[in-house]
């Protein structure tokens, strides 16, 4: 068992979720990422508000660099993503909680690599895109509070900001997306470049353009209002809860050894392996 802290990468954290919190700035080679050092379920976690504090970075500027590497630098071994996001198949409605088993990159402008900047590179394996043992841990704790989990799911990452066309949503469907959403790539390639496990919860609060009326923020029928009036953003707060309180220490999947046999040049000294 490790008392390694938990990563939650998210776009808001209530007091409800994370308790007893304090803003640490950690320094990594890509510049100071604010991160939240708190308590979820018992366990020392630590919080990244990918937006920012006041939702004001877009994901096409996240600096996923600094936000992999200082949750790296705190310890954590194991990485939550939570993805508010929209459907692409008809089958998953606002309202269901899709726990990804694959995914489609359609970014356009993003850095590709942890190591973008180094001297080496790495060909890391993603036949298991996510990984596996903290996947089943989120819809074991999903489905304690939801009948409406849906257990695998392609994750279509796109470049935003804008939400996608109607003709970009049947080309997705088409190519086998079941969800779409924007700031799922790189933190899933850094985090396993990173050696972290790494997997992701998503509340469908849309469907894609063309599938229903226009997608809208605010007002009736809105992905706000179905996020945070009809329950989800609560249901999904206790489901992080329940899965960070009862995640596992043991690392039996194969995230920790993803650089393994895998790099050509040599490593950056800012890499520090970890040897277990
Ligand atoms: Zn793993």
């Amino acid at each position: 068992m490790t008392d390694a802290p938990v990563g939650l990468i998210t776009s808001a954290a209530s007091d409800n979720l994370l308790k007893d919190r304090r803003l640490e700035i950690v320094s990594t080679p890509w510049g100071d990422a604010p991160v939240l050092i708190g308590d979820i379920g018992g366990r020392q976690s630590a919080v990244i508000l990918r937006y920012g504090e006041k939702l004001t970075l877009p994901s096409h500027k996240i600096n996923y660099h600094a936000n992999i590497w200082a949750l790296r630098e705190l310890g954590v071994e194991s990485i939550i993503s939570q993805n508010a996001i929209g459907s692409v198949n008809p089958a998953i409605r606002p309202g269901d909680i899709v726990v990804s088993d694959d995914f489609l990159d359609k970014t356009k402008s993003r850095a590709q690599s942890l190591f973008d900047e180094s001297e080496c590179w790495v060909r890391v394996d993603f036949t298991d895109p996510f990984c596996p043992r903290l996947r089943a841990d989120l819809i074991a704790a999903a489905n304690r509070h939801s009948n409406r989990v849906i257990e695998r799911g392609t994750f279509v990452c796109t470049e935003g900001p804008r939400f996608e066309t109607p003709a970009e949503i049947r080309a997705y469907a088409h190519e086998g997306g079941d969800i779409v959403g924007t700031p799922l790539v790189p933190e899933v390639i850094f985090a396993r470049e990173a050696e972290m496990c790494f997997a992701s919860i998503a509340p469908v609060i849309n469907f894609g353009a063309g599938m229903a009326p226009a997608v809208v923020h605010f007002g009736p029928g809105s992905m706000n209002e179905i996020y945070y009036k009809e329950g989800l953003h609560d249901l999904i707060e206790k489901t992080l809860i329940d899965a960070i309180s009862g995640l596992i220490g043991e690392r039996n999947c194969n995230c920790r050894t993803a650089l393994d046999g895998g790099f050509h040049g040599h490593p950056p000294a800012w890499l520090k392996r970890r040897t277990s």
